[in-house]
């Protein structure tokens, strides 16, 4: 029996209800204790060790699955042959698969033994463009640099623990795998244009999976994403990730003869450098504390050498690590890319998309996974971190619920979306990873689901779930400018 049945949400007035299921009378109350009283209550470490060895001796379909995914890299809203091959791979562990969900994301479900909270295990299909990566698909340059073919391994990893025999069934819950698209906010322009056209409504993969409500009856999230940094053998929690709103600008000039007759022309590139120097500008007034991070490229800058150039197009992400400071910093890098245009006599077109929250640890939920880490690969490689560069749509769904993101190791290279980054360590990155959350899910929903109902009870979402929709379209905007 799905818990949805109970009256779960995101929403924190269904909060309350949700716990009074389990913790204090209500009509369901006679029926959570004789679905639980049924539950052989196996010892939590006994079943974390079954978890943890029957990845071991069954996770080669895992390791499989992230291999194929190197092999056909695709970017965000295109992942058609990653998704078959990982609908086929879940499907082959028994289980249903919901297909087409924004595009091309999936989830299924295993179910516990009774009734309790549905963690959210969760991965993603994209690749970004990165030239000149070994692995990288010749026609697209899209190629596995953030290593989330590791993370559909881990997922799958985590489910084939979960169904070594007698481990669901002393479970108080269900698991549901949530594999989402387009993590990497990149080609912005196309996503933007797919947006318009209606085909979905966020540019990344998780908001636009809240958005079609399928959060709405997952209680916790967790998701490991593989990265460079060390440790290269172990694990580590980063405290936070940043936040950013992503940004799409057109600079319309006028064409003219660049050598002949240039002072016909207005040159839509100075325009964009002039901007560009505006956004340096503003560097020394920002705190540490904002770790904001603006970088903007030109994905236009002319069409003929030998023309003043009319059309200069630029994306750019405005990174940092509160909303507030996002908003703050935004205004800023509006007012360069108008002065830019204002300097030459330029037209500017500045389309703001909502882009991804900072991200928070629930504090339980990475205490609970880093000593499941531990126990794997020891203490020593079991690394805590402050506040990521980065951003990640996980982020989003931390401000609605509890959920961790934990990093793996098992990858080398200068970092992560370089050309040199290659993972060296499948065990690491997918079967332990798999190990470690699965154990965490064993901890969550052992004992009629008692850590998990505390983690949800303790934990204080940031807003609630059409909160959370009505701050991220309040981030859209389409303006120009022109002198
Ligand atoms: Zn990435
Ligand atoms: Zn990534």
């Amino acid at each position: 029996m799905r818990i949805t049945s109970f009256p779960f949400g995101t929403g924190a007035t269904h909060r309350k209800s949700r716990i009074s299921c389990y913790t204090s009378a209500c009509s369901h109350l006679t029926f959570c204790i004789s679905e639980w009283t049924l539950v052989n209550p196996s010892n939590t470490v006994d079943l974390k060790n079954l978890v943890s060895d029957y990845v071991s001796s069954h996770g080669k379909p895992a390791i499989d699955l992230a291999l194929a995914a190197l092999s056909h890299p695709e970017t965000g809203y295109q992942e058609f042959k990653t998704a078959a091959a990982t609908a086929s791979a879940i499907r082959a562990l028994g289980l249903e698969v919901r297909e087409g969900l924004a595009v091309t994301g999936m989830t299924a479900t295993l179910q516990g033994g009774s009734p309790g909270p549905n963690i959210a295990i969760l991965s993603e299909l994209d690749a970004l463009p990165v030239p000149g990566h070994p692995d990288a698909d010749p026609d697209t340059t899209a190629a596995h640099a953030c290593a989330h073919h590791c993370q559909l391994g881990n997922m799958l990893a985590a489910a084939i623990g979960l169904q070594a025999p007698g481990v669901l069934e002393s479970l108080s819950g269900s698991i549901t795998l949530m594999v989402v698209p387009a993590e990497e906010y990149v080609e912005i322009e196309w996503r933007n244009e797919q947006r318009k056209s209606g085909r979905f409504e966020f540019l990344g993969g998780k908001p636009e999976f809240v958005r079609l409500g399928e959060l709405d009856d997952v209680d916790i999230c967790m998701m490991t994403h593989v990265t460079t940094e060390e440790p290269h053998d172990g694990f580590g929690v980063f405290a936070s990730n940043t936040g950013l709103v992503a940004k799409f600008v057109k600079y319309r000039g006028v064409k003219s003869h660049a050598g002949g007759a240039p002072h016909l022309g207005v040159n839509a590139l100075n325009a964009a450098h002039m901007a560009i120097a505006g956004i340096h500008a503003q560097r020394e007034t920002y705190k540490d504390e904002d770790t904001i991070r603006v970088h903007p490229i030109i994905t236009r800058g002319g069409s003929v050498v030998n023309a003043v150039p009319d059309d200069v197009r630029m994306e750019t992400f405005v990174r940092g690590s509160s909303i507030k400071a996002i908003k703050s910093a935004n205004e800023k890098v509006d007012r360069a890319l108008r002065a830019g245009a204002l300097a030459v006599g330029a037209t500017v077109e500045i389309t703001t998309l909502p882009g991804y929250l900072p991200l928070t640890q629930d504090k339980t939920l990475a205490s609970i996974h880093r000593l499941n880490a531990e126990t794997l690969v020891g203490p020593d490689l079991v690394h805590e971190f402050g506040m990521r560069g980065g951003s990640t749509d996980m982020g989003d769904l931390t401000q609605i619920m509890p959920g961790i993101h934990p990093y793996v190791g098992g990858a080398v290279g200068r970092s992560n979306h370089s050309e040199d980054m290659i993972v060296d360590d499948y065990n690491l990155a997918v079967l332990d990873a798999g190990k470690a959350m699965a154990m965490t899910v064993v901890d969550l929903l052992s004992n009629n689901a008692s850590e998990a109902i505390r983690v949800v009870t303790e934990h204080k979402p940031s807003m609630t779930k059409d909160e959370y929709l009505e701050m991220q379209r309040g981030f859209l905007s389409e303006r120009s400018f022109t002198e």
